[in-house]
């Protein structure tokens, strides 16, 4: 089912051949741009035009009521309830260890600089809601904006047609459970719009957070600067790196399960192991014929972003997936967790044959909103940082500054800002 590229006993730039999208983020800005401007020119009657045409949704307002968060959560299943606690415990254990100190550094009797960490004051957090719904991404985003000490927090995420065009329940319940009450069934490009312009009954934040499809990925991009955001935690992917001792079953299992969540998800497999590959590729259409979503996960395995990629040994296959920076990546191989340490672009890595995605997606207590289409390069998932700003406090007395007085003074000449230096001098006078 995969389509495999032969990199064995070639020295190709693992970057010209890797798989990748059909249609990338910078496509999508440009078809989503038109929705983007029409709700900061028209506002609440551009977002709900936007939800009926994208959602088949006709709603006069987006504002979910407070009581529906109630009955919301007294209607999930206590199973559901239950995984959801445990996933919001084990997430609390890890942002909360996430929380930084302010530094002060002493740079001289009467000089200090300190940085100060300040959360952000008004986050939009975007949960999808279109193919699946994800009820965990509610955790995964509020968990460590409260751990970072934002003040106000809002939701946004698609009403669902056959929910009389209410969000997903599983979703507001995720909300009531971590009392947050602002709520918006809004999803797409309309959404992130929404909370960067601001609409009527709806304040403009200060950064948009959250993963989604391409379209809310784009509208991230679009934005970023009238607002913040985390990453582009686009269409997930993941990258496998096996050798012959991995289980094709698992390796199998693993790529379906994440080719499940889009037919533009990504599933790569790196070996240098003839054998596994041909049997993984033996086991892909046995359980691909029997999961639920059949249609959608042979669409995404057969996509140009997935593929299997043969390579001379584990060294090799580490230079692909390190050129890939995969959103998640696991390392099936005899020393994975040896190989763990040495990857340098990832989103996350699942060590061994026990730590597959799904944990992750779920229970593992880490974030699953991470970087895609190779920002795991320079982008990290969602955390407790993401929400904070380091203001740099600056005191000096009048001794500390005399000591660099003749710095400021010499490097402002050699500017040509010959001001800057004066700026200092007349203090002296
Ligand atoms: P979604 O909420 O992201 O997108 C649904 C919305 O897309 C709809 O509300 C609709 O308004 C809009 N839309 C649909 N078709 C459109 C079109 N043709 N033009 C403009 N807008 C359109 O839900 P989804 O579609 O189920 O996607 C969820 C995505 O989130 C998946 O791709 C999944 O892989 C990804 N995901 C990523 C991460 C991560 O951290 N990277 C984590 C979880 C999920």
């Amino acid at each position: 089912m995969l389509t495999t590229t032969d990199l064995r006993g070639s020295d190709t730039d693992p970057r010209t051949v890797l798989p990748r999208a059909a249609v990338d983020v910078g496509a999508a800005a440009q078809r989503i741009q038109p929705i983007l401007d029409d709700v900061r020119d028209r506002g609440l009657p551009a977002v709900l035009a936007a939800t009926q045409r994208f959602d088949g949704v006709e709603l006069s307002d987006v504002r979910v009521p407070r009581e529906h968060l109630r009955t919301a959560l007294e209607g999930l299943d206590p199973a559901v309830r239950a995984a959801l606690e445990t996933t919001i415990q084990r997430a609390r254990a890890v942002h909360a260890d996430q929380r930084r100190q302010d530094v002060t550094t002493r740079l001289a009797p009467g000089g200090t600089v300190t940085e100060r960490w300040v959360p952000v004051e008004r986050v939009g957090l975007y949960v999808p809601g279109g193919l699946a719904v994800y009820p965990s991404s509610v955790v995964m985003n509020v968990v460590p904006a409260q751990e970072a000490g934002v003040a106000s927090l809002a939701i946004a995420s698609p009403p669902q047609r056959d929910h009389g065009g209410r969000v997903h329940p599983a979703i507001l319940a995720a909300c009531e459970l971590l009392g947050v009450d602002e709520v918006y069934s809004v999803g797409g490009a309309q959404a992130v719009a929404m909370f960067a312009y601001g609409i009527e009954n709806v304040r403009a934040v200060d950064m948009v957070t959250g993963p989604g499809n391409i379209y809310v990925t784009a509208a991230k991009r679009q934005l970023r600067g009238l607002v913040g955001i985390d990453s582009e935690a686009g269409p997930t992917e993941i990258a496998i790196l096996a050798d012959r001792t991995a289980d094709p079953l698992h390796v199998a299992a693993d790529l379906i399960s994440q080719a499940e969540h889009d037919p533009a998800a990504a599933s790569v497999l790196v070996t240098d192991s003839e054998e596994l590959l041909a049997e993984v590729q033996r086991t892909l259409p046995k359980l691909v014929g029997a999961t639920k979503h059949t249609e959608r996960v042979t669409e995404a395995l057969s996509g140009p972003q997935s593929g299997a990629i043969l390579v001379d040994d584990v060294e090799h296959g580490l230079r692909v997936v390190n050129a890939y920076a995969a959103e998640h990546l696991e390392i099936q191989t005899a020393d994975a967790r040896e190989m763990a340490l040495r990857v340098r672009s990832a989103g996350a890595i699942f060590v061994g044959p026990y730590a597959p995605v799904s944990l992750g997606d779920y229970c593992a207590g880490s974030n699953h909103v991470l970087p895609t289409g190779g920002c795991a390069r320079h982008s990290s998932g969602l955390s407790v940082q993401t929400f904070l700003r380091g203001v740099h406090i600056i005191e000096y007395d009048k001794p500390a500054l005399a000591e660099v007085a003749g710095h400021v003074v010499a490097l402002a000449n050699a500017e040509d800002l010959p001001a800057h230096g004066e700026a200092v001098q007349v203090r002296f006078r």
